[in-house]
């Protein structure tokens, strides 16, 4: 097996260590430009490589943790003013708007501004990245050399009046330019970037720029020009170079050592205090401060220790791999909507639809992925699925698809959801209660589920009489559009025909049909384009699957977006005869190896799945499932994997190594569809999007 090892989460104690380092200058008794060089120059890589961290991750999750990331970094910072409080009362800087100003830009303590960086750089940085990387990163470059001339260029930059002038207006608000604005941006983009450069390549160049950065840190040193030391111009091309490095030997996560050097870097100056009071109370100040080497590594400990404790402290959350889960490849999702929307006809937009927690895949993970690719509207089944989109920021048009009581009407006014109207009656109830709706007229063509009769006028000309219905879509659902059988094919053409005469009724009429809607995701895969549409309310073909493995006339290139996948938990040898699971169900007629696995039919499976032949991967090889399916586990024969090991990753659908499970092979051994299957998917599965 490869060996882990999580170079980026190690690297993060590294730099929290120069961070401290910064702070105590460790070589300032033994030589003055090494320690200069060390605190002013190395150790400067520190903070570059948390907020590329930072980018990195954000940016692999298409920016949609970026809240989280906020409300995070806004906690820590809270906390961390709140902890030092009582060091500005001491410092006697904390009255008045000074104090507001530093905490909302500065940083409320020298180690702080972090924070408030972070959060607006990652702010900045996301708008940026809307326009396409290359474009982000120029601007953000910009902005760091106007940054670099504030800094460690700064008496250089200024002996040109006008720049000293502008330079003057930047310093009345903030005191540095290393800040959100100037200095956090870059590096966030660099790190979305995630360049990959070839290792000897990163290496050179890292070296390089290293001692370039040296060279020119030194010189401006020299000149006595910098009026501060954080930025350098080859500053960006040395992070670049290492976390190229870093990212070639990573492999696996080591989340304790995330909160651990956070928490270092939250409480060093803290342990400062410490151990200079300390070393005072009992008289070792020659040893423990005077001594620049043992201060240093007396805060540091004393860092260590502290955080270690709190750590410890921490109550521990279940990781999301730890079990079983789904996982989504947001890209396929995002190629997806690409080619569905390159297959409609100019005009005619995507409904994304997302009713049944986006069919098993996470609804708001999903919806916040289409709303980012420019899907701009999305259909659910009931109310509360259309409110949970609201809850998460979801804007734009949320059809419900299903019956809304007119009890709950007050809710599709509060939450702006449109709603479908089931029949006449439905229409008239809705009209009764006075709110002022958003509707979508569903027309019954044949498949008699919902909708008012598609040659019912005078129903339909009655709802358009109710002015508080505002009609802003009309719509209709095929319901064999799936099946090229002949006679399919004609009942689905004169659904076609029923709806389109309504509608040119309607337009006669002069009633405002608002969107009009006919395909799903099958009218996208075996209709010609309906040219008068405005909306394809796609579902299944969104997440890259088609319900069965039928033949369709304009196949399309998409891809799989989920993959379910869980955990090896145990694993044992069967003796010939033996048997295993319930009922006995299993029989080993030679010696077997078996192993236990952490899904069930409670997480969505089909409990009929092993004897129909399920199997599932481990290790890139076919493992057959076994016995009967439990609720929570489920056994299989790794006779052909003998290496299996607890922890091991079991593939129920996806990819592992060069076998594939795909959704539709598993569908149809289980006598289903992928709709079904996928929607099944239960909630107990935590969704991990890469
Ligand atoms: C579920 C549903 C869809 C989406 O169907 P797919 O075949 O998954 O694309 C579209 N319209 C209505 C009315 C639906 O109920």
């Amino acid at each position: 097996m490869k060996r882990s090892y999580p170079a980026l989460d190690m690297f993060r104690l590294i730099a929290a260590a120069l961070v401290v380092a910064i702070h105590t200058s460790p070589l300032s008794g033994l030589t003055e430009a090494g320690d200069f060089w060390l605190t002013r120059v190395l150790a400067r890589i520190a903070v570059p490589f948390f907020l590329m961290v930072s980018g990195y991750f954000l940016a692999r999750g298409n920016w949609n943790g970026t809240n989280r990331f906020l409300q995070k970094t806004l906690f820590l910072y809270a906390a961390s003013v709140i902890l030092y409080l009582p060091v500005n009362f001491y410092n006697g800087n904390i009255s008045g708007l000074d104090w507001v100003r530093r905490l909302l830009l500065d940083g409320t303590l020298y180690h702080l501004w972090y924070f408030p960086a972070a959060m607006l750089g990652v702010l900045i940085a996301r708008t940026l990245a809307r326009a396409g990387l290359p474009a982000a990163l120029s601007v953000a470059g910009v902005l760091y050399l106007i940054g670099l001339g504030g800094d460690s260029w700064y008496g250089i930059c200024t002996r040109i009046p006008v720049i000293n002038i502008f330079y003057n207006g930047i310093f009345s608000v903030c005191t540095y330019t290393r800040n959100g604005l100037f200095y956090a941006p870059i590096f966030l983009l660099l790190g979305a970037a995630g360049f990959r450069l070839r290792r000897g390549l990163a290496a050179a160049g890292g070296v390089l720029a290293l001692l370039a950065m040296s060279a020119e840190a030194l010189f401006l040193r020299a000149q006595n020009v910098q009026r501060h030391d954080s930025m350098y111009l080859f500053l960006p091309l040395l992070m670049v170079c290492l976390f190229s490095l870093l990212l070639d030997a990573n492999a696996g996560e080591r989340k304790s050592f995330r909160s651990f050097s956070l928490l270092i870097y939250i409480l060093h100056p803290m342990v400062i205090l410490l151990v200079r009071g300390g070393a005072k109370a009992v008289g070792l100040q020659t040893l423990l401060i005077e001594n620049s080497l043992v201060h240093y590594l007396a805060v540091l400990a004393g860092s260590c220790g502290l955080a270690y404790v709190l750590c410890f402290l921490r109550p521990a959350r279940p990781g999301a791999k730890a079990r079983a889960w789904r996982e989504l490849d947001l890209s396929a999702l995002r190629h997806n909507v690409h080619v569905l929307q390159s297959s409609l006809p100019a005009g005619c937009a995507l409904m994304g639809v997302v009713k049944a927690d986006a069919y098993g895949h996470g609804a708001v993970t999903v919806a916040r992925t289409l709303w980012r690719s420019g899907v701009r509207a999305f259909a659910v089944a009931c109310l509360t699925e259309g409110i949970a989109l609201r809850k998460a920021g979801i804007r734009g048009e949320i059809l419900i698809l299903g019956y809304t009581p007119p009890e709950e009407a007050a809710l599709l006014l509060r939450w702006r959801l449109s709603q479908m109207v089931a029949d006449a009656a439905h229409g008239q109830s809705l009209a009764d209660t006075g709110f002022p709706l958003r509707i979508h007229l569903g027309l019954d063509t044949g498949m008699h589920r919902l909708g008012l009769p598609a040659d019912d006028y005078a129903a339909i000309s009655a709802l358009y009489q109710r002015k508080n219905l505002k009609v802003v879509g009309i719509f209709s659902h095929l319901c064999v559009a799936d099946s090229l059988a002949e006679s399919d094919i004609a009942y689905t053409e004169a659904q076609l025909t029923r709806f389109y005469e309504t509608v040119a009724w309607l337009r006669a009429q002069g009633f405002p049909t608002g969107r009009v809607h006919i395909q799903a995701s099958y009218g996208v895969l075996n209709l010609p384009e309906q040219q008068s549409c405005d909306y394809a309310r796609v579902g299944i073909a969104l997440y890259g699957v088609r319900s069965s493995d039928a033949p369709v006339r304009r196949p399309l290139d998409l891809q799989p977006v989920l993959s379910l996948r869980a955990r090896v938990t145990s694993v044992r040898t069967l003796a010939a005869g033996e048997c295993a699971g319930y009922d006995r169900a299993f029989q080993a007629g030679r010696a077997t190896r078996i192993a236990a696995v952490s899904i069930g039919y409670a997480d969505g499976l089909p409990r009929s799945l092993p004897q129909m032949g399920g199997y599932v991967l481990l290790r890139g090889k076919k493992c057959p499932l076994i016995g009967r399916l439990c609720m929570d586990q489920a056994l299989i024969d790794v006779t052909g994997a003998p290496e299996a090991e607890t922890g091991d990753i079991v593939t129920l659908i996806g990819c592992d190594g060069p076998e594939m499970l795909r959704a539709e092979a598993l569908a149809a051994q289980c006598g289903t569809i992928t709709n079904e299957l996928l929607s099944r998917l239960g909630g107990r599965l935590p969704v991990v999007a890469r």
